[in-house]
């Protein structure tokens, strides 16, 4: 096997825990592969509800480690890409005196287990405050006694997902998407040393060989657990669906993130600003199987229209939502039956008997502490040799700035100047839709920058159009596909393929 085909580690998937692995693992000193058998992010880590948080409802369960756990990384997450992730302000109105005293409580722990990492200081407000603090009209006055207001952070998932990538490319590593892990290899004494991968777009198989090998696959976990021991059932990961409803800002038109302190089920919903747009999400409901493009189910959309109706003076329609998506939680699997909402996020590191290592759990905020703790798991166990400490603690990700631009140039940091190049070198300065804010010399960016290599990487996740606005992602589908094929030289059949495979995708994200 040629040495450019041989690595310290390998890791299995592209999303928020692989990526958070492999940067950690190539700024060690390590010699790392990473394999996604789709696209970065295709899987749960592009369909977040964008929070940087300790986990503010995790508190009603007692679980202050974890929330702890969180507040700390998300000082860190904020201070590494400040131009991804930022702190932004929550509020949670309340209607009774009982849940006044208990929202004080709440956020002054909260506030208390941030410690020297807070980003920001809660405070109350009263009623009068509040209609003029949130500057707006739209939400629920009737027997309103006032809010509070507390900090957790806010981010572009894929963008930070992407800025991961960069800096792991940077710094030497080796990433490929679209290659599917088919086979776990192993050596005469049942030991994991290498993978078998086919490459999903043009057929070829490809082999890998590496010292240890990393699960990272999320949802996913069990089946590549299945494929190393064949003879056994795995059942170490349970999924949740939760769907989010994306409107223009009109429907609640304020600074601040509303959160919606309990719903019928006993859980929490946000109404949050995001990129000129109003996401509003979570449910939490237990599936079956998971899937890569999971579906809105009639019953999620019309809770969350529900819910935000009685919390907003607009009444707010179906013919509003502007895009809806789903993700699935990979979620440890408690050893008794319990509610999802119910399942706590906490992390967990399995090693099989043929040395395969699977990172399982978690939430995007504890990305950084994942991987460490992944890294620190192998070193422990002797499977490499040790390299010293995590670094990423301090470690600025690619783009880094503090200047503030607009979005979406902002979401580059510094390399927004190459968009800027490009527009100069192709002479286009046009946008991809008149109802979208990005411009096409960012497709060619896409590609010769970010790995993209279909409609959908680029229209779902290096810009959101997807996400925003599936309509008019739909609509500029064409004009994208056009763009692409010039930049790589791809013949009208592939624009035919492509365009084919972004209408099916498309039908998940429509209203
Ligand atoms: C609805 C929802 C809202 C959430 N909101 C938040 C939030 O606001 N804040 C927060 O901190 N966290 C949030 N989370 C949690 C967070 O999004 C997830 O914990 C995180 O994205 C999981 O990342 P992952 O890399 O483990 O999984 P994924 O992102 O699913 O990545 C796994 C990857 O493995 C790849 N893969 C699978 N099989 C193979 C194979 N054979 N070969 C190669 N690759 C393979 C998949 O294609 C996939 O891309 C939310 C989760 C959900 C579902």
């Amino acid at each position: 096997m040629s040495d450019e085909n041989t690595f310290d580690i390998i890791i299995i998937g592209g999303g928020a825990t692989g990526l958070g692995v492999a940067v950690d693992a190539i700024s060690r000193g390590y010699k790392v592969l990473l394999l996604e058998a789709y696209d970065f992010g295709k899987g749960t880590s592009s369909k977040s509800t964008k929070l940087v948080h300790g986990g503010i409802r995790y508190l009603a369960n007692l679980d202050f480690a974890l929330v702890k756990e969180g507040l700390h990384e998300r000082y860190y997450f904020l201070k590494n890409a400040p131009h991804l992730a930022q702190a932004q302000t929550y509020l949670v109105p309340f209607y009774s005196l009982w849940d006044k005293l208990k929202y004080y409580v709440g956020i002054k722990l909260y506030d208390f287990l941030s410690g020297k990492l807070k980003i920001g200081e809660s405070k109350f407000l009263s009623r009068e405050e509040t209609l003029l603090s949130i500057n707006t009209p739209d939400l629920q006055q009737k027997n309103l006694i006032g809010s509070a207001v507390y900090y957790d952070g806010q981010f572009d998932d894929t963008r930070l997902l992407i800025s991961l990538l960069r800096t792991y490319l940077e710094l030497g590593g080796v990433a490929y998407n679209y290659h599917q892990v088919t086979q776990i290899l192993k050596d005469n004494l049942g030991k994991a040393n290498g993978v078998s991968v086919l490459n999903t777009l043009n057929s070829a198989t490809h082999k890998f060989m590496a010292k240890v090998i990393i699960n990272a696959t999320g949802t996913l976990t069990d089946s590549i657990l299945d494929i190393d021991e064949p003879e056994q059932k795995h059942n170490h990961v349970t999924a949740a669906q939760g769907t989010h409803l994306v409107f223009n800002k009109e429907i609640f038109d304020s600074p601040h993130a509303l959160v919606i302190p309990k719903t019928i089920d006993d859980r929490i919903l946000f109404v949050l600003p995001w990129h000129n747009k109003i996401i509003v999400g979570t449910t939490d409901i237990a599936v079956e199987a998971a899937e890569i493009d999971p579906q809105p189910s009639v019953s999620e959309v019309d809770f969350i229209l529900d819910t935000l109706r009685q919390y907003t003076k607009n009444k707010v329609y179906n013919s509003d939502i502007k895009a809806k998506f789903a993700g699935l939680r990979p979620l440890v699997k408690p050893k008794h039956n319990t509610n999802s909402a119910k399942i706590s996020r906490k992390h967990e590191i399995l090693m099989s008997n043929s040395n395969l290592i699977s990172i399982v759990g978690g939430k995007w905020t504890i990305y950084r502490l994942m991987a460490l703790d992944t890294i620190d798991f192998i070193i422990k166990h002797k499977l490499l040799e040790n390299k010293g400490k995590s670094k990423t603690q301090e470690l600025k990700l690619f783009g880094y700035t503090q200047e503030k631009r607009e979005y979406p140039l902002s979401v580059y940091g510094t390399d927004y100047i190459k968009i800027l190049q490009i527009q100069k070198e192709t002479n286009n300065f046009a946008k991809l839709h008149p109802d979208l804010p990005y411009y096409q010399a960012e497709v060619i960016y896409h590609i010769r920058y970010e790995m993209a290599q279909t409609i959908e990487d680029i229209l779902a996740r290096r810009t959101r159009a997807l996400f925003l606005d599936a309509k008019s992602a739909f609509e500029c589908a064409n004009l994208t596909a056009l763009l692409m094929a010039q930049e790589l030289d791809k013949p009208h059949a592939w624009v035919e393929n492509q365009l084919r495979d972004f209408h099916l995708i498309c039908k998940v994200y429509l209203p």
